[in-house]
């Protein structure tokens, strides 16, 4: 089994929404200045002798046209053509067609932007998470940044879903890779993954149930944009917990400082 991180490009945006109060007023500094960070957005790409297994399908490249003009004022995404998801998939001679299994964490525009590519995959999420996303859109109301033409997408290509139901906890999708399903938290119902890797060991992918190390060391610290904070703390704590108990090393969401010292896709893999 080999696993390769996919680098997406990156955006930029205000520290306080991955910890929240970061920067915060006090007495003596009255008009703090705000923190403005970079972080990676990334995909995970599994070659499996059951076949390609995708997490995760970055953002539409056509976003200036497609996402709602709020996206990119709070956080300006950045991406180079080899930087695309398909193109980081052909550079390693990956086809759309060719993918098995597309799991996603959640349908948040930085994680299921390509996702109606994938026609011959089975497409796995939670069953909480598809749900409220799908009324969200019919409704109008509470779709943050679920992105109405990413869904609009994934509807008209008529994909083959596999829905997580809430009680299905843990999901071995194939040998070596299991599904966490984490319910509510960051958004609706969140999906994590855990690889046993030969060589590297397990490796536990949990995207933005926890976004970055600071999150949760030295404690949980809540994001300043969530859906469920208890979701939130509830999960990120059985992540610290699973990982500890299966020695699994966590890949997290958006840490600019870890994945710099990741090998990603045009360098090498992790076997
Ligand atoms: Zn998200």
């Amino acid at each position: 089994m080999k696993f390769y991180i996919l680098d997406n490009g990156w955006e930029t945006l205000d520290k306080s929404f991955f910890i929240a109060g970061a920067n915060s007023a006090t007495a003596s500094n009255r008009n703090p200045e705000t923190e403005w960070i970079n972080i990676p957005i990334q995909a995970y790409l599994i070659e499996h002798e059951d076949g390609w297994i995708l997490f995760d399908t970055g953002c539409d490249p056509d976003w200036e046209r497609n996402w709602p003009a709020f996206i990119p004022e709070q956080s300006p995404y950045y991406v180079t053509e080899e930087q695309l998801l398909l193109n980081r998939l052909a550079q390693l001679g990956v086809a759309p067609e060719d993918i098995r299994y597309v799991v996603i964490s959640h349908l948040h525009v930085d994680h299921a932007g390509n996702l109606h590519h994938f026609k011959n995959a089975q497409v796995i999420v939670s069953e909480e998470e598809f749900t409220a996303t799908l009324k969200a859109f019919v409704t109008g109301r509470g779709l943050d940044v679920h992105v109405p033409s990413d869904i609009r997408h994934f509807i008209d290509a008529q994909l083959n879903w596999r829905l997580l139901r809430p009680d299905e906890r843990e999901v071995e999708l194939v040998p070596g890779v299991t599904l966490l399903n984490l319910g509510s938290g960051h958004s609706f119902g969140m999906v994590a993954m855990k690889v046993e890797l030969e060589h590297t060991g397990p490796l536990l992918v949990v995207a933005d149930a926890i976004y970055f190390e600071e999150n949760v060391k030295p404690e949980i610290q809540v994001p300043g944009i969530l859906y469920d904070s208890l979701g939130f703390r509830r999960s990120a704590q059985y992540l610290l917990d699973y990982a500890k108990r299966t020695g699994a090393k966590i890949l997290y969401g958006h840490d600019m400082a870890q994945f710099e010292t990741l090998i990603k896709s045009h360098q090498g893999y992790y076997d």
